[in-house]
């Protein structure tokens, strides 16, 4: 039996077949799971893939909704800019396509924030298209089962990926079942060939894979060479007014464009400006510093905390901020170490706890 074919008929038998974006054809469902699991769990993906179609069922309800909205429903998955292109993605398929998602994969990745494997996929899954996807999961199992060496982000080693793909597709009988060959790899990938221990015996390719035969499956894929990221410093201010926290609206560009956060500062004459503002003369009061990892840098927050006797009567209706009760952080999209740090304090209801030395 033929690579794809093999795999299409091991997933029929042994794969993954009750998810809750499986059994359907409807691109926007299809889509949406794609988009969501790009860097992310099926198993956190799960709640929020419910969630996301309860509050918009069909692309017309994405489209038509508040940016925000979208953005509240995506909170803790990370990397937004998913979530922004979806929603614009969403308005140009009503907007270019009269509401209907293109089928051919050259088409579907013409659109807002679809690369060419999720393109394949949306094809493959829902038009039948013979279009081969290149993830994670893929990269592992061709490059161990035909041996291919050499770093996976490089370009000549994609391009012969690419090229591969397209002849298992070519190579498979006229009977392939192109939804089972896709989810087979992802299943595959996930549940036999793991990045660590894969589980050969149970491999439906054991028999031909280069990787087992030469004992090899722990060097390939080749690692990517490690880069060392360079550090960014903030300084965020937690402005308290009783129960409740000062968030400000980020600009759409830059990290966590569009999202709920902190005022931040890198002077002690910005603070002393903040300081002004809020009306308030003792200084701030230093928490516990701690760093989050972004794919290019990693930010190293040092949270401060002032608290308000009083709110200055027009720092109460300004555009773009809002004052947020603890209890309610469920209810605005919050970056994921934002949103912790205010349930750290939520929790003590105040900072004690927090502060740093
Ligand atoms: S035999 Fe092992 S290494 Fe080869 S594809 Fe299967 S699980 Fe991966």
């Amino acid at each position: 039996m033929q690579f794809a074919d093999c795999i299409a008929d091991w997933q029929q038998k042994h794969g993954r077949h009750h998810l809750p974006w499986q059994n359907t054809n409807d691109p926007y469902k299809v889509w949406l799971s794609e988009i969501m699991l790009q860097q992310t769990q099926v198993l956190t993906v799960i709640p929020y893939y419910e969630r996301f179609l309860a509050a918009f069922p069909t692309l017309q309800s994405l489209a038509a909704a508040p940016q925000d909205s979208v953005l509240t429903l995506w909170a803790g998955l990370g990397y937004y800019a998913r979530a922004r292109n979806l929603h614009k993605c969403a308005q140009t398929v009503m907007q270019e396509w009269q509401g209907k998602f293109p089928e051919n994969p050259q088409d579907i990745m013409s659109l807002p924030g679809i690369g060419k494997s999720t393109a394949n996929a949306i094809a493959a899954f829902c038009f039948a298209e013979k279009s081969p996807i290149m993830d994670g999961n893929v990269k592992r199992i061709f490059t161990r089962f035909y041996g291919i060496e050499g770093q996976t982000n490089k370009k000549e080693i994609e391009n012969r990926l690419w090229e591969q793909a397209y002849k298992n597709i070519e190579q498979a009988s006229d009977m392939l079942d192109m939804k089972a060959y896709t989810q087979g790899q992802m299943d595959l990938g996930a549940t036999i060939c793991t990045r660590s221990k894969p589980a050969c015996t149970s491999c439906p390719l054991s028999n031909n894979c280069f990787a087992r035969r030469e004992n090899r499956q722990a060097e390939l894929p080749t690692p990517k060479t490690k880069k060392t990221i360079p550090v960014r410093s903030v300084n965020m201010l937690l402005i308290q007014y009783q129960n409740r926290i000062f968030l400000e609206q980020r600009p759409q560009q830059g990290i966590w464009g569009g999202l709920w956060s902190l005022p931040e500062f890198h002077t002690r004459q910005e603070l002393q400006g903040l300081q002004n503002r809020w009306l308030q003369y003792r200084p701030p009061l230093k928490l516990a510093a701690f760093e989050h990892v972004f794919t290019h840098f990693r930010l190293h927050i040092q949270p401060w905390w002032l608290q308000c006797e009083q709110i200055p009567l027009q720092e109460t209706a300004e555009e773009n901020s809002q004052w947020l009760a603890l209890d309610r952080l469920d209810t605005i999209a919050l970056p994921a170490p934002i949103l912790k740090l205010l349930q750290g304090m939520h929790q003590v209801s105040g900072a004690p706890d927090l502060l740093g030395t």
